[in-house]
């Protein structure tokens, strides 16, 4: 069996490593290497590679064979190099020894300074130097660092016998003790060594090795990391490597220091170099903000030398590689050393202008760009946010789901009837209820944001404020809403009124009211997005060109928005929003408790100008482009009215007695309704519904076409679980339009589709694609019925299920790829092997979701829905899907019959910057299985035909957009939103 390499000398020219081998080094491991191999000074060492890390946990925590010998050679190297030996009395190495994984986890894993001191060395040391206080201070450092982190002493025993030192001798700072002080603090240290582990602290070098190279690998697994790369989404890595490197030292004296660096700006993105540093300083107190360091500029005064050493290698090492880098530097004794260079982490609005600025200067191809900048990047860009500082320093009192992106304060208010009061009032309120249903429209509205205790991220709160842009907090278990006065937030009553602050983009709630900062939406953000939108109008897969994005929308203002948010196309109208607007509902309410058609009918008349002025106002705002209209799909059941309120109005309108109406009403209820009495099925049993909504249509395109306006409709049908249901009502709907379009002498051409979202219909699709001009994907009624998982009701189980790994992801929010999204694979091919360029979309929530986007690209979807404020993330979602598929056969829309994949390829691609290689694009790689990235969201401009027009973007801080004010000054509901929960629910009763 050939020897596995373990471990990767650097230094020296012995380079043995790269920057290629972060898997193997991780990266700071693989960047040293490479640092070193571009003949940049780093202190020389050698890396134990992540493997080993994978089988100390593999094998119970015991090192695989050979690895102490492979590590003694290499320690024996680097003291060749070095010309000193580890634990010298004469003239000692010190070593550091560091963690780093694949993907940097900043400050997770353990690090030991110094280590090689012992009671000889230390001498040793302030001999070679002639500086007697630094050896003392680097011994009683290396005692704390290691004590704490391999030993397992409490931290605090330390610092408190550093404290009684400065105390004894009247200083501040730690520089204020002398050599003698440091002798004594060892002393000390050393004595709480033994107390608290009834051992002496090591004096052995290579027992000091070992302890802090297990202690290294332990920390993969502390609590803090497991944590950090839950949260982060970060999995199948091997585990951290470990990094024996010589010491350098910025403590040394006046002529020595430590800092961190950014190649340009990491929160705007400028292209102006930043940083800290400390002179006569190590590392670690830089982070430990025990003095305030200095800005990077001033160096250029203090040492210019140095200064401009620096620049030099940053300005090197960004061209290398490309990207924007964090580095960490020490001087000691007036040189310089690299001891760590990293792509930089950025907020969004520096992640956008890096990109921006980099394709213009050559550096990156728009295609390296696209892929620099994430879902969650954009996003923070489009929502207001807490103040970064405030938000630091405040504490959060509970935590939900991070329902809705974007940060809100305001007073809390307990009903959305209140919510409208208090905003009549000019108060900026905040909704807090154990959940909304489609009554709270009004009230959600008018709040800044919304906190429920309750729901999962596609309740009712959640899909209608990520719809409207609100910020929402939902399903958040902290909370007790205790009727209308108070709830319990955390441990503390909050009563209405009190300010509560949330953040939606994090899920956490604060008390008070926290300050907001405005999005920034710059011109480069614009540019960035048409880049993505060059990238997806190019794609080709098969017969299927482009990958449009489309938008949700059923008000002209929502559709506006969308567009101005770069939107293609309308690819869900619901019309039953339309019905709960007050002036319809009492009619439709009417015409459900009919006896007879005719009585239907006679009710449906007067909904029809309604409707039709609606879908006029939306054809309008679309300018031309595709709207898909589906017609009535929720139970009938949630048009029934249920409150004495509800039923005594409906009973004065028609002039009958409540009692009369109660047995119809009863009749009307339903044990699921969801799985009952909605959708097609309600044509199919009245088919005048139907018949009067494509009658709106018709009548509204017809005004369009009069006033010389383009429209391009297309009616989708709900529910469908047969052909046969098409077979019936696609006919009806083309008598209709004929009709109108007859009478009017006008010719518009629509077409009829309909969803797939019932298990059966995407078993049959080849048969439902005979009947209908397009497809569309419900995946929200998809998943719900695929896992027989009433999506109202998973927040009682689906966090156990996450929790203990029985599903990866929360399916409603990122498709389900194996069995949902099989099922959409097997309609897509079916559908196309009757009509092998059939349109097919999805506009269900994960038409929003990046992971999904990049399922449905390589799935062969036309285009891709969801809510306008998530249009700007779907098209650089979708854009990265194109190219990170690029190459790659996806069987886009050929024929499951003639069944030969073709590649998708992105015509005339964009080409490598000079020198680029070419897909070195590594950063946001959407691994087939990588759940949900950040949240998403939206805000940005890019229309796709008029000249882009400005959104009304969300302004400062915590100001509400006009837009998100309903229409007009309608009655409070009038826009009920997907009305999804029953009013009732029967226990399956039997
Ligand atoms: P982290 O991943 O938490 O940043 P590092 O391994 O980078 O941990 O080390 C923490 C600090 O110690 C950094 O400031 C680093 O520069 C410093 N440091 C690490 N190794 C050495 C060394 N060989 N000489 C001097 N300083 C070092
Ligand atoms: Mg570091
Ligand atoms: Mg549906």
């Amino acid at each position: 069996m050939a020897k596995q390499k373990n471990v990767y000398f650097f230094g020296e020219g012995k380079t043995e490593g790269d920057a290629r081998m972060k898997d193997v080094l991780g990266g700071k491991g693989a960047n040293l290497a490479e640092m070193t191999n571009l003949g940049i000074p780093v202190p020389p060492g050698f890396t134990i590679s992540t493997g080993v890390c994978a089988a100390y946990y593999q094998n119970k925590e015991h090192y695989p064979q050979g690895i102490k010998e492979e590590v003694e050679i290499n320690l024996k190297k680097l003291e060749q190099v070095m010309k000193k030996r580890l634990g010298d009395p004469d003239d000692p190495l010190l070593v550091s020894v560091r963690s780093g994984a694949a993907v940097s986890m900043p400050g997770m894993m353990d690090t030991i300074l110094n280590l090689g001191m012992n009671d000889r060395a230390v001498k040793g040391l302030a001999g070679k130097t002639g500086n007697l206080r630094f050896a003392w201070d680097a011994y009683r450092r290396f005692i704390q660092m290691y004590g704490d982190v391999v030993m397992g002493v409490e931290h605090e025993l330390f610092e408190e016998a550093l404290t009684a030192a400065k105390k004894s001798k009247n200083v501040e700072l730690d520089t204020g003790l002398a050599a003698a002080d440091l002798e004594k603090l060892v002393g000390e240290y050393k004595k709480i060594v033994r107390k608290s582990k009834s051992k002496d602290f090591p004096q052995d070098p290579l027992e000091q090795l070992w302890g802090a190279i297990n202690a290294v690998f332990g920390s993969w697994m502390n609590e803090r990391a497991i944590k950090y790369r839950q949260l982060n989404d970060i999995r199948n890595l091997k585990g951290t490597a470990v990094t024996v490197q010589t010491m350098v030292f910025g403590n040394f004296g006046e002529d020595s220091g430590t800092g961190v660096c950014f190649s340009r700006d990491p929160s705007t993105g400028k292209n102006e170099f930043y940083g800290e540093y400390l002179m006569n300083a190590q590392g670690e107190d830089v982070v430990a903000g025990i003095r305030t360091p200095e800005q990077i500029s001033a160096l250029e005064k203090e040492d210019p030398a140095i200064y401009k050493q620096l620049v030099g290698i940053k300005n090197r090492l960004e061209k290398h590689f490309r990207d924007m880098q964090d580095l960490e530097f020490t001087v000691q004794q007036g040189k310089l050393f690299l001891l760590q260079t990293r792509n930089g982490k950025r907020a969004g609005s520096a992640a956008v202008k890096c990109a921006v600025d980099m394709v213009a200067e050559g550096l990156i191809s728009k295609e390296t760009a696209i892929l620099r900048v994430t879902p969650g990047h954009l996003d923070q860009l489009l929502h207001p946010m807490i103040d970064p500082g405030a938000q630091k320093l405040a504490k959060s009192i509970t935590k939900g789901l991070n329902a809705s992106p974007g940060a809100a304060s305001g007073k809390i208010v307990f009903s959305a009837k209140e919510a409208e009061i208090w905003h009549e009032r000019g108060e900026k309120v905040l909704l807090v209820r154990k959940e909304t249903s489609p009554e709270d429209i009004g009230g959600m509205v008018v709040s800044q944001g919304v906190l429920t205790s309750t729901g999962g991220m596609t309740s009712h709160a959640a899909v209608v404020a990520r719809g409207m842009g609100t910020p929402c907090v939902a399903g958040a278990k902290g909370v007790t809403v205790q009727g209308n006065t108070t709830a319990i937030i955390g441990d503390k009553t909050f009563k209405e009124g009190d300010w509560i602050t949330i953040d939606g983009s994090t899920g956490d709630v604060y008390e008070g009211q926290l300050p907001l900062v405005a999005p920034n939406i710059s011109k480069d953000v614009n540019t960035f997005l048409k880049w993505c939108d060059e990238v997806r109008n190019k794609a080709i897969r098969g017969k299927i060109k482009g990958f449009d994005i489309r938008t949700n929308a059923d008000q002209p203002e929502d559709a506006k928005r969308a567009f101005d948010f770069g939107a293609q196309g309308i690819g869900l109208c619901r019309t039953e929003h339309m019905f709960f607007d007050k002036e319809k509902l009492i009619h439709f309410r009417s015409m459900i408790v009919a006896e007879t058609e005719e009585e239907r009918k006679e009710q449906l008349k007067k909904i029809l100008p309604l409707q039709q002025k609606d879908f006029f106002g939306i054809f309008k705002a679309m300018e031309g482009r595709p709207v898909t209209i589906r017609l009535l799909d929720p139970p009938l059941h949630e048009f029934v009215p249920h409150t004495k309120e509800e039923i005594d109005e409906l009973a004065a309108h028609l002039n009958v007695s409540s009692d009369s109406l109660l047995p119809k009403i009863e009749r009307l209820a339903e044990a699921n309704p969801m799985l009952g009495h909605r959708g097609c099925r309600l044509a199919v049993t009245y088919p005048e519904i139907y018949d009067m909504q494509v009658e709106a249509i018709a009548q509204a395109s017809v005004e369009c076409v009069k006033q010389k306006l383009p429209v391009n409709v297309e009616i989708m049908i709900p529910i469908v679980v047969t052909a046969r249901e098409l077979k019936l009502l696609k006919p009806n709907a083309e008598k209709v339009l004929e009709k109108i379009f007859g009478e009017a002498g006008v010719k518009v051409p629509v077409k009829i589709g309909t969803m797939i979202e019932v298990p059966r219909a995407a078993l049959r699709s080849a048969h439902i694609a005979k009947y209908a001009d397009f497809f569309s994907f419900g995946t929200n009624d998809l998943t719900q019925m695929t896992f027989g998982f009433s999506r109202d009701d998973v927040t009682s189980f689906l966090p156990t299920y996450l929790q203990k790994n029985v599903l990866d992801v929360d399916p409603f929010k990122s498709i389900d790829q194996d069995g949902v999204g099989g099922l959409v694979e097997l309609a897509i091919r079916e559908g196309r092997s009757v009509k092998p360029d059939l349109k097919i979309g999805i506009c269900g929530e994960h038409g929003g979701d990046p992971v999904s986007i990049d399922f449905f690209f390589r799935a062969g979807l036309s285009y891709v829905s969801c809510s306008p404020f998530r249009v700007p993330l779907a098209r650089l979602a979708g854009a990265q899907a194109v190219i990170n598929n690029a190459g790659k056969n996806i069987k886009g829309g050929e024929s499951a019959k003639t069944g030969k994949p073709t590649a998708a390829k992105v015509i005339g691609s964009n080409k490598p910057a000079k020198g680029e290689k070419k897909m070195a694009v590594t950063s946001a790689k959407p691994a087939a299985k990588k759940p949900a990235a950040k949240k998403p969201a939206a805000k940005k401009p890019a229309a796709k035909k008029p000249a882009a027009k400005k959104p009304a973007a969300k302004k400062p801080a915590a100001k509400k957009p006009a837009a998100k004010k309903p229409a007009a000054k309608k009655p409070a509901a009038a826009k009920k939103p997907a009305a999804k929960k029953p009013a009732a629910k029967k226990p399956a009763a039997k």
